[in-house]
């Protein structure tokens, strides 16, 4: 028994194959053709049972145009499959209010023809509100017309139960089918914005050829820091850290061999100031590391075993070794400098190094 659900559901679950169409549209055209064929049929054995064949027979071309409707639906005719629901099921509520009398709540089909309308992603919001206007009038029209002709009687309370508990059971199965297929999508592509915005945001926070943290980010991450320091009364310290003889790098090697060094000292850069703080490309061939909690002997102490580090190392670019050094500026922040002024401070003692040898750390 368990199997037949699945199959069935399964079934009715099955994917479009036209890639352009909607799925989710056309598995909830399919639930919604068969809850309504279902409540046609109902109310058809009903309104027989009660002696009016009449309304019987004419629900047989409706019965038929909801299999119509459901069978579409597998044939890349997803946007067809809903119209002719939906035109259907409006020539139905008309009809079958204005014969079985507007206490048979047969009206109410058009609320389900609105939900479908808005919540249709490939129309336009114009046509969706011309759409339910229309419908709007439709109901205000029938409701008139059956109420002056008076509604269609029919005895046999038990009869008038089921069908009752029929259009419950109809009218809350498809609003809340509607909505859940439509807030499923929603949150989906709510979601999908989510990480997109999240990804973009991310690359404009990071420099493209080395993926550290940009000018932009690491000024936002010092002005957070400086408020959270301030606040505790604490320091850190900043330093910039400049290639030494780059230039050459690019004029004998190529620009290219300079790329690939600026990103493998990068990597040394990120690794050194794991746990530490942040480090950034600030232009060209500089970088600015912010120590959020090392004493500035500390943090002279890892940067000059970075820059040992670097001086050491042997980057291979297409078979070639290729040998730099680094010369760093190394300042503490003070509330009287502020950032600006302390990255100043630190680009002065970048510029020491650089006019006293390069290679080194300054203090
Ligand atoms: P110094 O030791 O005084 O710092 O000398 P330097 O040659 O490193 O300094 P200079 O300012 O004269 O040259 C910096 C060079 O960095 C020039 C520029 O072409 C190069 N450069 C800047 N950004 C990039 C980049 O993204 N890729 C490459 N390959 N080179 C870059
Ligand atoms: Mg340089
Ligand atoms: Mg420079």
């Amino acid at each position: 028994m368990q199997s037949f659900w699945t199959e069935l559901r399964q079934f009715i679950t099955k994917d479009v194959k036209n890639e352009s169409e909607s799925k989710d549209l056309a598995v909830l055209i399919r639930f919604v053709a068969i809850s309504t064929f279902l409540f046609i049929l109902v109310g058809s054995i009903y309104f027989a049972f009660n002696g009016s064949y009449f309304h019987a027979i004419i629900s047989l071309p409706f019965l038929g145009l909801y299999v119509f409707s459901f069978i579409i639906s597998y044939e890349n005719k997803t946007n067809f499959a809903l119209l002719m629901y939906n035109y259907s099921t409006i020539v139905a509520a008309v009809l079958f209010t204005l014969i079985g009398g507007w206490d048979k709540n047969y009206q109410w089909m058009l609320f389900i023809v609105c939900l479908l309308i808005f919540f249709s992603v490939d129309t336009d919001i114009k046509v969706k509100r011309q759409h339910t206007e229309i419908i709007i009038i439709i109901l205000i029209a029938i409701s008139i017309l059956s109420h002056l002709f008076g509604p269609y009687k029919t005895g046999n309370n038990i009869g008038n139960t089921i069908f009752a508990l029929t259009c419950a059971g109809y009218y809350g199965f498809s609003v809340a089918l509607i909505a859940y297929s439509f807030s499923k999508k929603f949150n989906a592509s709510e979601l999908k914005l989510k990480k997109y915005n999240q990804k973009l945001q991310q690359m404009a926070s990071l420099d493209t050829l080395t993926q550290l943290a940009n000018r932009r980010s690491m000024n936002e991450y010092l002005a957070q820091l400086v408020f959270e320091k301030e606040k505790k009364g604490d320091t850190f310290c900043i330093a910039i850290a400049d290639i030494d003889f780059f230039k050459k790098v690019n004029d004998t090697y190529g620009h290219e061999a300079g790329d690939f060094i600026l990103k493998e000292s990068a990597k040394i850069f990120e690794s050194t100031m794991e746990g530490r703080g942040k480090v950034s490309r600030w232009g060209g061939e500089e970088f600015l590391f912010c120590f959020e909690d090392l004493q500035i002997k500390q943090a002279y102490a890892v940067l000059d075993d970075m820059r040992n580090l670097v001086s050491q190392r042997k980057f291979i670019y297409k078979d070639t070794e290729i040998n730099i050094t680094i010369t760093i500026g190394l300042e503490e922040y003070y509330h009287i400098y502020g950032v600006e002024g302390t990255i100043s401070n630190a680009d002065k003692k970048l510029y020491d190094g650089k006019t006293n040898g390069r290679n080194m750390v300054v203090m």
